[in-house]
């Protein structure tokens, strides 16, 4: 540690400062283009992989704790997914028409890993030259430049609580992806951020699943597959069976992807009776009763089990979560009756959405082969939060950079499901060893958070430790390029994207085994897989098991830097990209579809 040249001491009195501006599920800024500082649009993006080194060192104007604008939130170059659809996918001979219905989407809507994943999926399908369309509540708090081509499509009426609610569809193009905005005249979907507004949540997103299917039978449009997600859908296929097909949909076949089984959709009869369902109907073990609570709360639904009952196939987010789900959790007897149609398959990442050589958000682009712009990266971070950095040690810039000192980094949801006392415990462990640690994220509970404000009080005076509390997709572009290890102790982990994103932009993942960490993370100390060996992982939920993975991962940063250096290239080449699962899904689509 005192091999540090400390950079700032007013990093963190600015930190705060701007702590209390950011909010939850605030919409990042992905393709808007803002031109009140040239200078770091000029340092941000200046080369597309890492060249001249030296050069872009030299030139690059460095951020400081003390900058008004903090580093992040600067002018970044405009990012146009419409122009990055990959082309050299093979073309399916079968094509289908596929319409997500989901609460969230990348980038404009996105809280956690399902608008990544709805978003990564639906560019994969189109690529391969599938008709994909996403519908989406219009959220107030979209930002409407995000979206290309905005226009009203159709004004129609949705059901509600005995009346007709006039509702407009628009239509738009979002990273390339065709979207239809459902914006019904009501309160619901008012409000700063994609959750938490102060309308009825479950209401609302039973409203909006109706809303989907009314608008199919309005204007006639039938799609292969409906392909909803969580909870927030699941009213759909129990509307669509029970409803709409005794109208005029026939054709379309649904598939729902559990993310998380922990958020089932709490739901009362009378809540279902305002969809306009008879609520009654479904308290019934085989269909939507929640099981815990037979023989003293018949009242009790729940929307996730009725979307399993009620969808013609039904996915997981990977296979080990898959086998956990079978096997504990109330929800356990319905996936083990439901077993024939239900399958894990693996989340993958958008590629060119999170992609070290092109990320408009780096200070310097890099990849598997020119990996020197990793280090600039992490330069360029440890300056803008005034974390000790070796920048101003003498010899040449970017040999001088020792790498003794390993950052962890830690982009997270704050919800116990993440391990929160792990990360917490991490925080203290990785200090005392002389690494530095930067943990970006958000709470959406109150206690939680003024933990995390205490948590952040305490160790961001000093150089090693920055608490972040707010959700940023810039910094965490950042902070994954910057990172050495990225750390992940969940307590359970349906996927995970976390450890995929770490990996693509060379930053080792030190995670709990547990769901899909443990399907994409192998242990370096483990001989029998040595060949796909990634990272380091450990099994307890103490902290004894934490350290255990967190100190053999500094040592080998330590003791190995050609080693680390060869692991760091490796992992950067790990093929986690949806053009490896998306097929399974296509598998799952046909396997499903109406036959003409
Ligand atoms: P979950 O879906 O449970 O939140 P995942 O690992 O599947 O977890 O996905 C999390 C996604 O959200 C990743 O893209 C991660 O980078 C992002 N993320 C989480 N917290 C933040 C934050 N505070 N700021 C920016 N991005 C975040």
């Amino acid at each position: 540690m005192d091999a540090l040249v400390v950079q700032s001491s007013n990093a963190l009195a600015c930190m705060r400062l701007h702590h209390h501006t950011y909010h939850r599920h605030q919409i990042p800024t992905i393709g808007v283009r803002k031109d009140n500082n040239k200078s770091l649009l000029r340092a941000v993006g200046s080369a597309k992989t890492a060249g001249s080194t030296n050069l872009q060192f030299e030139n690059l104007i460095w951020p400081s704790p003390s900058d008004e604008i903090p580093f992040w939130k600067k002018d970044f170059p405009a990012w146009d997914m419409n122009s990055e659809q990959p082309v050299d996918i093979a073309k399916d001979s079968d094509l289908l028409h596929v319409v997500h219905v989901t609460a969230e989407m990348a980038p404009i809507a996105k809280v956690g890993g399902l608008g990544d994943v709805v978003t990564g999926l639906a560019r994969a399908c189109l690529s391969r030259g599938h008709k994909v369309d996403v519908m989406l509540p219009f959220y107030e708090c979209i930002q409407k430049q995000q979206i290309n081509d905005l226009a009203l499509l159709t004004t129609y009426n949705s059901f509600h609580d005995g009346n007709w609610v006039p509702t407009n569809a628009y239509r738009g193009l979002v990273s390339g992806i065709p979207v239809i905005f459902i914006e019904p005249s009501n309160q619901f979907f008012k409000g700063q951020y994609v959750y938490g507004g102060s309308y009825n949540e479950l209401e609302a997103y039973l409203f909006f699943s109706r809303a989907c299917l009314e608008w199919m039978q309005v204007t006639g449009i039938q799609p292969d597959i409906i392909h909803i997600h969580e909870w927030q859908t699941s009213g759909l296929p129990i509307l669509y069976w029970d409803m709409y097909h005794y109208l005029s949909l026939q054709k379309p076949r649904l598939v729902i992807t559990i993310h998380n089984m922990e958020h089932y959709g709490e739901c009362s009869q009378e809540q279902l009776n305002k969809c306009g369902l008879d609520g009654s109907i479904y308290a019934t073990v085989d269909k939507a009763v929640d099981d815990r609570t037979i023989g003293h709360n018949p009242e009790r639904l729940c929307l996730l089990k009725g979307g399993i009952v009620y969808s013609n196939a039904v996915v997981t987010v990977s296979p080990t979560y898959l086998q956990q789900t079978l096997c504990s959790g109330w929800l356990a007897s319905t996936l083990i009756q439901n077993r024939d149609k239900y399958c894990g398959i693996l989340n993958g990442i958008d590629t060119a959405m999170w992609n070290p050589a092109t990320d408009v958000f780096l200070p310097a682009k890099f990849n598997a082969q020119r990996i020197e712009g990793k280090k600039m990266c992490k330069l360029f971070v440890q300056r803008g939060l005034g974390l000790g950095s070796e920048y101003n040690r003498p010899g040449n810039i970017a040999s001088r950079i020792t790498d003794k000192v390993p950052l962890v980094v830690c982009i997270t949801r704050l919800v116990a499901q993440k391990g929160l006392h792990l990360i917490t415990h991490a925080i203290k462990h990785v200090e005392q060893h002389g690494g530095q640690m930067v943990v970006l994220g958000k709470a959406s509970d109150g206690r939680v958070e003024r933990e995390f404000e205490a948590l952040a009080d305490m160790h961001n005076q000093g150089s090693s430790i920055r608490i972040l509390l707010m959700y940023s997709e810039e910094l965490s572009h950042m902070l994954y390029a910057a990172a050495d290890m990225v750390l992940v102790p969940s307590i359970y982990e349906p996927c995970g994207l976390a450890q995929m994103i770490g990996m693509r932009y060379g930053a080792v993942p030190v995670v709990r085994k547990t769901g899909g960490l443990a399907d994409t993370v192998f242990d370096m100390d483990d001989q029998s897989h040595a060949e796909i060996a990634n990272g380091f992982l450990f099994e307890g939920i103490d902290e004894g098991s934490l350290n255990w993975a967190l100190d053999r991962a500094f040592s080998y940063y330590r003791e190995k830097p050609k080693e680390w250096g060869d692991v760091v290239r490796k992992i950067m080449e790990i093929d986690n990209s949806w053009s490896n699962t998306a097929g399974k899904y296509i598998d799952v689509y046909n396997s499903i579809r109406m036959k003409q």
